[in-house]
């Protein structure tokens, strides 16, 4: 396609197909939050497998952890959180809406036609003040400051609260590192970009402990591992940046930190992060609890490890990868939609389809195919409508093959497989499919479209 892949096309598109929609929606939704449909919980669930699968499954030095979601409220006071997760809040006393100071440019105010914030005369803001981002709750029946607790806006201090434990328990010495993934929430002042800032998103990340005098090349492998496992899952080169935080930028802990930054529609943005973040948060946990997080070698020599940290969210990847996977394009002088994602992430790997639905003996083969390859991956039968439309259902949520049963099945045992991205047509024996889709699933894939 020539013209831009929008958000609104990606929004309309994950709506139309029941991937995403706005959740508690008949009460008129909640701003920036999101429900997933069937297709968006397996795309996002491959996400996460495939995380899971480079950072702790293929590797010898990497352990998953599952930690809780509200913690002792110490630990926030230990990593600085309740003191400095904040972002500059002003208000518009005018269109009575808040905005971050730092991304006044990014945002619409209250008057229609929308302007930024501060653009027209009658804009009146405040002077910028500082706005925590973590949701405050309780835990049990009382409610006073004892009781107050904070639902974790990261997932990376339940790992540095377990460091001992997983030291201990998994008898693992540096290098090596703990990954998890799960919910984190941020009362993000302007959420929005559909998924690409949201007040919970799941996370995933892991922090690597290494010794003091390997943090740099650590720092630096993570980030080209990192970037790489982008361009496997098929994101274009280029669409995809390394850039590198100036001083003043970075966190006051981190001495390095990279951003890995995608081109979705709102244009360059961080979709990924890796920061070398020093022994800070080690030492922090050991001031403030009181229990000695180091490390000690088999010879009597100690020291904190620092820690190299690649944090990503599944919404953020989700996002990328469908704004990368859209395309339309006339075929035959009819428009098609598809999404051409790499076949490990696509939540349907083949359609199984009779042709004429009606015909009691095409239903019966497709309906053993389909059998026959569901206990292997996630395939759909599908016998609504004309084969057209079944093949256009398919493309738009990005299923890269389907076979279809047809007159000649009935006599030669042949099916035919269509390519979601090439469209060509081939015929297979119908024992050898189950065969040939692990082959084809298996095999290298990169994006058709242009750079
Ligand atoms: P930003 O500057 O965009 O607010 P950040 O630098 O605060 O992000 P980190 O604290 O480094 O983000 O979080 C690590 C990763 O978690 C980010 O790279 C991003 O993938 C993801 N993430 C952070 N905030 C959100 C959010 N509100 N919605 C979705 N994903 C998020």
């Amino acid at each position: 396609m020539t013209e831009p892949v929008t958000m609104d096309k990606i929004v309309s598109l994950c709506r139309r197909r029941g991937f995403v929609f706005p959740s508690s929606e008949i009460y008129g939704g909640l701003g920036s939050t999101y429900d997933y449909g069937h297709y968006g919980v397996l795309a996002k669930n491959n996400i996460r497998s495939l995380w899971f699968r480079a950072m702790v499954q293929e590797r010898d030095d990497i352990v998953a952890l599952d930690s809780a979601v509200i913690l002792n409220p110490r630990v926030w006071e230990a990593s600085g959180h309740v003191a400095g997760f904040t972002d500059p809040l002003v208000d518009c006393r005018t269109c009575k809406l808040r905005f971050r100071a730092d991304k006044l440019e990014d945002a619409n105010c209250g008057r229609k036609p929308s302007k930024r914030p501060g653009e027209t005369p009658d804009c009146d803001l405040t002077e910028a003040r500082q706005f925590n981002l973590m949701f405050k709750t309780q835990v049990g029946a009382l409610e006073d400051e004892s009781s107050a607790a904070y639902l974790r806006p990261e997932t990376a201090q339940g790992i540095f609260v377990n460091f001992k434990n997983v030291l201990q328990l998994a008898r693992r010495k540096p290098p090596f590192g703990i990954a998890q993934v799960g919910k984190s929430f941020r009362n993000e002042i302007t959420p929005g970009n559909f998924l690409f800032r949201v007040r919970e998103f799941e996370q995933m990340e892991m922090e690597f402990f290494v010794p003091p005098a390997d943090a740099d090349r650590w720092y630096r492998y993570w980030v080209d591992e990192r970037f790489n496992w982008y361009l496997k899952y098929g994101l274009r080169e280029s669409r995809l940046r390394r850039r590198e935080h100036s001083a003043d930028e970075r966190s006051h802990y981190s001495s390095a930190t990279t951003d890995i930054e995608y081109l979705y529609p709102i244009g360059w943005s961080e979709l990924e992060g890796v920061a070398n973040r020093g022994d800070y948060d080690l030492t922090q946990h050991t001031q403030h609890s009181g229990s000695k997080l180091e490390f000690v070698g088999d010879g009597g020599e100690r020291y904190t490890p620092y820690v190299i940290e690649p944090a990503v969210s599944i919404e953020r990847i989700f996002v990328a990868l469908l704004v990368d996977g859209y395309d339309e394009e006339t075929v035959a002088e009819r428009e098609r939609t598809v999404l051409r994602l790499h076949p490990a992430i696509a939540p349907v790997k083949a359609a199984i389809l009779p042709l004429i639905p009606r015909n009691a003996e095409m239903v019966e083969k497709a309906r053993g195919l389909y059998d026959e390859l569901r206990r292997r991956h996630v395939v759909e039968y599908d016998d609504g409508g004309q084969i057209g439309r079944r093949y256009r259902r398919q493309d738009e949520i990005g299923t890269p093959f389907a076979f279809t049963i047809d007159e000649q099945t009935l006599g030669d045992d042949t099916v035919t497989v269509r390519d979601r991205d090439s469209l060509a047509q081939e015929r297979l024996p119908l024992g050898g499919v189950a065969a040939w889709l692990d082959e084809a699933l298996d095999r290298p894939w990169s994006s058709p479209k242009e750079a």
